[in-house]
């Protein structure tokens, strides 16, 4: 049965988050594998299996032309699609795949079929890729009941009070994007007034200085270049993020890396340590490009540190000591450090949803356009009709005319941005309005009306009021997709979904694998228990068809497991699960 219940997702460049608020405070709700962010990444096989999460991350270099990693900097562009195989996939489609994940955890977390969702996108996002945003939410199965920005999120989840005249700074460094925004806040609105960054910034590059550092030092003791091994380099890099991780709340942190390559004289193992100190001195020039775009920021915003209230620290990366610190230098704040960074915006997304749900009601959230829109008038003039930084929802209805006699039509071209050229901005829609009576230039009355609803989407119409025609456009603009495209995306996505292994059958699917390979390995090794000479030859050949499959990244699931159960079957025909007082890992029972 479809629940009621409104999860709100951070659909992350790097990391996806989910939460829900059911009674007070909102709370993050785990991944089927147990975690509370979900790597943001997609992956197919060659054998047709799609990954999404933790599976798809860690096969990426084994495969690199068929995992897609931050496909959110690709939201909105009607231009790409990547290919797999026979298949194309559009940034809403490979958006959709994680948000399906997102769906089915959350579903069986809560054993009910969870189909509302607030998600939350960068405060820049213009209206094109929210939209983007909105239609993966829809092929994944979602209502999409509003889309929200990230720091308004943000500062929800901190609980800054929004009736309250403020200044807050948000200060987002994630896996790969530096995000700042400063919002005003007063009689339950957000405003957000200024927004910059570095689209190419985040903890990622801190997790690079360390792999650079490690192998340089490899390099050093045996001249071997690590980074040229592709195997040898995901297991760094898996290392160094650790690594990093663990320089968060420790002062030093081993790298232990057995069989990281191998010489004519055998394999050899990396073992190092870092120190905070060390990992601090080389990523300052990476500190070094946090102050720049902050300073913008405030300036944009008209503003100087001392008018800031509140720095809100956002991001996985904002957990690193020297990351605070630098936050604090640049803004002169303290910053508050109250809830889990790179949780605080799933979890104002939470709270979103639970007030759209009736399930807490003090909270009315209203948000402001980001960008000024408007249309082309003469001499290719942007003509703004809803200014930026207008509260939403909002709507709003000008009279225009015609520029010669007898003009029977009008060209409505509708931009969005802040440029006085029209066609510097970001052309939405343009649409025809025509059948306008014959008469003279400038006598005909043409009302164009603009509104854009509480998700920010916009829509735009024309009407002669001599004649009454009308004409109108829901601004899916470039990017948007009609209800039929939709619906085709969908059905697409249920097709791969139903001939997909979901992660965490593949997951267990391994492990069984592992544990009866185990246990044949003992059963063989045991003396005091006697094998027939074809039972050991049998119970051998299993355990080496197991792992061939197992080491093989395209090696399909269902081969997998027959492989499996055909073992476990010889393993168990000789008593040997029994006699190993194994737990045995059981037959498959469905
Ligand atoms: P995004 O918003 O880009 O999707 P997140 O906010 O989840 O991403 O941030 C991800 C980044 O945060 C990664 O680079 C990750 O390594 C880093 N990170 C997560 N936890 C820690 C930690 N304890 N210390 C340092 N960095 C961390
Ligand atoms: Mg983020």
């Amino acid at each position: 049965m479809a629940s009621d219940k409104i999860i709100g997702i951070d659909l992350g460049t790097t990391n996806t988050a989910f939460s829900i608020l059911e009674i007070e405070q909102p709370e993050v709700i785990p991944n089927q594998e147990g975690e509370r962010t979900t790597p943001s990444v997609v992956a197919f096989t060659d054998s047709g299996e799609q990954l999404v999460g933790n599976l798809a991350r860690n096969q990426a270099i084994q495969n690199p032309t068929r995992t897609i990693f931050s496909i959110k900097r690709k939201m909105g562009r009607r231009d790409f699609t990547k290919e797999i195989g026979e298949n194309e996939f559009t940034p809403e489609e490979l958006s959709a795949a994680i948000l399906r994940k997102v769906r089915r955890d959350a579903s069986e977390y809560f054993d009910e079929d969870i189909c509302r969702a607030v998600i939350t996108v960068p405060a820049y996002f213009n209206d094109r890729q929210r939209q983007a945003t909105k239609n993966a939410g829809e092929i994944a199965g979602f209502t999409v009941e509003r889309i929200i920005n990230e720091p308004t999120a943000a500062a929800m989840a901190y609980g800054i009070d929004e009736h309250q005249d403020q200044r807050v700074l948000v200060f987002d460094l994630g896996g790969g994007t530096f995000d700042i925004s400063i919002m005003e806040l007063g009689e339950g609105v957000y405003d957000v007034i200024a927004t910059a960054g570095i689209n190419h910034l985040g903890g990622d590059d801190w997790d690079s200085a360390l792999v650079e550092l490690l192998s340089e030092r490899f390099r050093k003791e045996h001249d071997i270049n690590l980074q040229k091994d592709p195997e040898a380099k995901q297991r760094l890099q898996e290392a160094a993020e650790k690594a990093k991780k663990e320089l968060s709340t420790r002062h030093e942190t081993r790298i232990n890396l057995p069989f990281i390559t191998a010489t004519e004289d055998g394999p050899l193992n990396l073992e190092d340590r870092i120190t905070r100190e060390e990992f601090e001195k080389i990523t300052e020039g990476l500190r070094k490009k946090l102050r720049k775009p902050t300073e913008q920021a405030l300036k944009d915003a008209n503003c100087s540190t001392h008018d800031i209230d509140n720095v809100l620290l956002v991001g996985g990366a904002t957990r690193m000591p020297q990351i605070k610190r630098v936050a604090e230098d640049i803004t002169g704040k303290d910053p508050s450090t109250s809830i889990n960074p790179d949780e605080a915006v799933a979890l104002g997304a939470g709270i979103q949803g639970g007030v759209i749900s009736g399930r807490k009601d003090d909270q009315v959230l209203l948000d402001v356009t980001p960008m000024s829109l408007g249309i082309e008038i003469q001499g290719g003039l942007m003509e703004r009709l809803i200014p930026r930084n207008t509260t939403i929802p909002t709507q709003t209805s000008k009279l225009y005319t015609t520029s010669h006699d007898a003009q029977s039509s009008v060209y409505i071209q509708v931009f969005q941005g802040e440029e006085d050229i029209a066609d510097r901005n970001e052309l939405l829609a343009e649409f025809e309005l025509e059948g306008i009576p014959p008469a003279e230039a400038g006598t005909p009355e043409i009302y164009v009306d603009f509104s854009i609803d509480i998700n920010g989407i916009v829509e735009v119409s024309a009407r002669d009021e001599m004649s009454g025609n009308f004409e109108a456009v829901r601004i899916v603009g470039g990017s948007g997709l009609s209800d039929e495209e939709l619906e085709v995306m969908k059905h697409k996505a249920d097709k791969i979904e139903d001939q997909t292994i979901s992660d965490d059958h593949r997951f267990i699917a391994r492990e069984r694998a592992n544990r009866a390979a185990g246990v044949g390995e003992r059963l063989l090794l045991n003396q005091d228990i006697p094998l027939t000479p074809t039972a050991a030859i049998h119970i051998e050949a299993g355990i080496d068809r197991v792992e061939t499959l197992l080491e093989d990244p395209e090696s399909l699931t269902k081969d997998l497991e027959s492989a499996t159960e055909d073992l476990l079957h010889d393993i168990e025909l000789h008593g040997g699960t029994e006699a190993l007082g194994e737990d045995t890992p059981g037959m498959q029972t469905n």
